[in-house]
């Protein structure tokens, strides 16, 4: 089959076209025939970045108002006898559509395929998610608008794989009563990067899920870290929205929630601008006052940059701390996996989380830990170390696509 998968920002259209099929899975000979992104949508100037397999990339500026006519532009260059995609000349050779969709609530535990009734639930859960789920939203009502029921879509959730957490882990301290009312919870994030990085390493040792006692690191722009037992999410650091856990690239992670009103009371602004400010303004950008991207600060941090080295220090020290209360949640970990951008790419941060936990059976070899850059799957622990350590390459957009076509075949998850 081939899959439009279609992650919708509230300014961006990011796409893949896979080709994949149930017995692919097992030999990993799906293949991305193409990619794209259009930013800046509902500008005149919106950036648009295609590119098939094999072909030079188009880079264009042009007016894109919304996000129907991103998928119409889309469709406009993959149906152009100029572009040449492996399998696909029009429209008619996709066979499925998969959404990234941002937040599921507690109504969608696994992925389901896109009806009336679905399309209202994911609206519900909007309020959880203001910002990402009206887009993803757009994606989907804007596929409908311009393909009709032809092709079936299939919604993807990124809180779906926490749904496994155990009460005591997804409630919050606070009176019952909000939860009940309003579904005040931890849900948890990034679950399609956890998820996918837990099946690759089981794959790569040939293991069964049973046997999969691990902590997942996401570590991108935006991170955050899971405990899995038996395969299982059990705990995660994000909770109702994204900006919980660890320290991230724009947004605060963990704080007194009296904060809020401390600053408020200072007259800092509206409890709205004192968010706008933890979710970005803050992190390792708000620290440092200098970029929320790793390789700024790494390079400023080595020039002596003491804010620099601050938000890296920060970053980790968060790191270690979930780490630990993990290892004692699952009573050991068989290993850690590093993925996203920095987890797979950030040889010093890797270091600096790993350093000093010796005593707790991670013991990280610095050799292999330098050669984990650039989309390696390494392991990069000494072959002594207690807990292995893993650098495990994320694939989300696969994952969104062997999930499709789970989801249309008809065919339960294993995983
Ligand atoms: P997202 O969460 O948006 O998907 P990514 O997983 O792509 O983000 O991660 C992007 C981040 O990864 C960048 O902002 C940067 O901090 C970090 N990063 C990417 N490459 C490197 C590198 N070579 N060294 C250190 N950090 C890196």
């Amino acid at each position: 089959m081939n899959v439009f998968v279609l992650n919708c920002g509230s300014s961006s259209v990011k796409f893949q076209i896979i080709n994949t099929d149930l017995e692919m899975f097992d030999t990993d000979s799906d293949r991305r025939v193409a990619k794209g992104l259009i930013e800046r949508v509902g500008k005149d100037d919106a950036i648009i970045n295609f590119e098939a397999d094999g072909q030079p990339p188009v880079k264009t500026t042009e007016p894109i108002h919304d996000h129907r006519q991103a998928i119409l532009r889309i469709k406009k260059w993959m149906e152009d006898p100029a572009t040449k995609i492996n399998g696909i000349h029009s429209w008619d050779d996709i066979h499925a559509i998969g959404h990234r969709v941002v937040h599921g609530g507690e109504k969608f535990t696994k992925s389901v395929k896109i009806d009336k009734e679905v399309l209202a639930q994911i609206e519900e859960c909007s309020d959880l998610a203001p910002l990402h789920n009206p887009a993803n939203l757009k994606g989907i009502n804007a596929c409908s608008e311009i393909f009709g029921d032809r092709i079936p879509q299939v919604a993807v959730f990124d809180t779906s794989f926490h749904s496994t957490m155990p009460e005591e882990a997804y409630m919050y301290a606070i009176p019952l009563d909000y939860y009940e009312k309003y579904k005040v919870r931890r849900y948890g994030f990034h679950g399609t990067s956890h998820r996918y990085v837990a099946y690759r390493y089981r794959k790569l040792l040939g293991i069964p899920k049973e046997k999969v006692n691990i902590i997942t690191l996401h570590l991108g722009n935006g991170c955050s870290a899971a405990a899995l037992r038996k395969g299982e999410s059990i705990n995660t650091s994000m909770g109702l929205t994204p900006l919980e856990g660890l320290v991230m690239g724009t947004r605060s992670g963990d704080l007194d929630p009296a904060v809020i009103e401390y600053l408020y009371n200072k007259g800092t602004g509206s409890v709205a601008d004192i968010f706008n400010m933890l979710n970005k303004k803050s992190g390792v950008l708000g620290v440092s006052g200098l970029s929320n991207d790793m390789r700024d600060l790494e390079k400023a941090a080595k020039e002596g940059n003491h804010r620099a080295q601050l938000a890296l220090k920060m970053f980790a020290l968060r790191v270690k701390k979930y780490i630990g209360a993990y290892l004692a949640e699952l009573n050991g970990a068989e290993a850690i996996i590093f993925t996203a951008g920095i987890g797979e790419n950030s040889v010093l941060m890797r270091k600096m989380i790993c350093n000093g936990l010796e005593n707790l059976g991670i013991e990280l070899d610095e050799e292999l830990n330098k050669q984990a850059v650039g989309g390696k799957c390494l392991k990069i622990s000494k072959a002594g170390s207690r807990i292995a350590v893993w650098v495990i390459p994320t694939n989300e957009e696969l994952l969104l696509a062997r999930d499709t076509v789970r989801v249309v075949r008809d065919v339960p998850r294993n995983w």
